[in-house]
């Protein structure tokens, strides 16, 4: 039985990049200020408010780090090319192959960075709630992922709420990343980020300053071919990207 990449239709509860929600955190502590339950309604609307904001943080940091893959990373590179390029290459060519791998597999090696991060803010006092709950969100990034490629009768009905409600990225806004040459929206955790960064074409200020700073070029991906002959390739047709370099989306999530 086969699936296609990104199977379900998750529609949203609110609006689709989730901003409205995450303002609307904003404004809760001045409304619980204003309560009855007065300071500590207000401190937990600053708790809630703060965590989201350790979210987004942890979504920037997916987000850095797979464009750092995406753009650099080597197969070659010793230890660093076998155990994250290459498994990376190869989920561009089978989106799909990675949910074979078990819990542990795919958050073990985030686990074991988060405890070294907890463990370093420790070491230099540095320890709060903040970098725990980063290093917890952190770790289960690759889980996230996991999460949008899946179909709902396989991530469960809880997860598929949360991506609803656009508290875990949606299978549609990862399928962003999956089409044409697989260089934009590289956030993972929410879909909160991707649209802002692409709008201020981010990730491409960042190559060109690489670029002219270090002589840095972006590789191109062995497994699909994208990249640099890709982006050429759709920039000569129509400028947009071309149906032959598109990961199929099933129309329920092309909206
Ligand atoms: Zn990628
Ligand atoms: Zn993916």
């Amino acid at each position: 039985m086969t699936f296609p990449a990104f199977p379900d239709a998750v529609p949203a509860l609110s609006d689709p990049s989730g901003l409205t929600a995450l303002a609307a955190l904003a404004t809760l502590p001045a409304l619980a200020a204003a309560s009855p339950a007065g300071a500590a309604a207000a401190s937990a609307a600053v708790f809630a408010l703060e965590f989201v904001l350790v979210v987004l943080l942890v979504d920037l940091a997916s987000g850095v780090g797979h464009w750092l893959e995406d753009t650099y990373g080597n197969p070659d590179t010793p230890l660093i090319g076998r155990l994250v390029i290459v498994p990376n290459l190869e989920h561009h060519r089978q989106p799909r192959a990675f949910l074979a791998k078990s819990w542990l597999e795919s958050c073990g090696d985030l686990m074991l960075a988060g405890a070294l991060l907890v463990a370093a803010a420790w070491s230099l006092d540095l320890l709060t709630w903040h970098v725990v709950a980063f290093a917890l969100v952190g770790s289960q990034a690759n889980q996230i992922h996991k999460w949008a490629h899946q179909n709902p009768q396989e991530k469960g009905a809880f997860v598929h709420l949360l991506q609803r409600m656009r508290l875990l990225q949606t299978p549609r806004e990862h399928g962003r990343h999956h089409q044409g040459a697989t260089d934009s929206h590289y956030c993972t955790v929410t879909n909160a980020l991707n649209p802002l960064l692409e709008r201020l074409r981010i990730w491409r200020r960042l190559e060109n300053l690489l670029a002219r700073a270090f002589g840095l070029r972006p590789r191109t991906d062995p497994s699909t071919g994208q990249r640099d002959a890709g982006r050429a390739a759709v920039k000569a047709r129509t400028g947009a990207v071309s149906a032959a370099a598109r990961l199929p989306l099933p129309s329920s999530v092309r909206r």
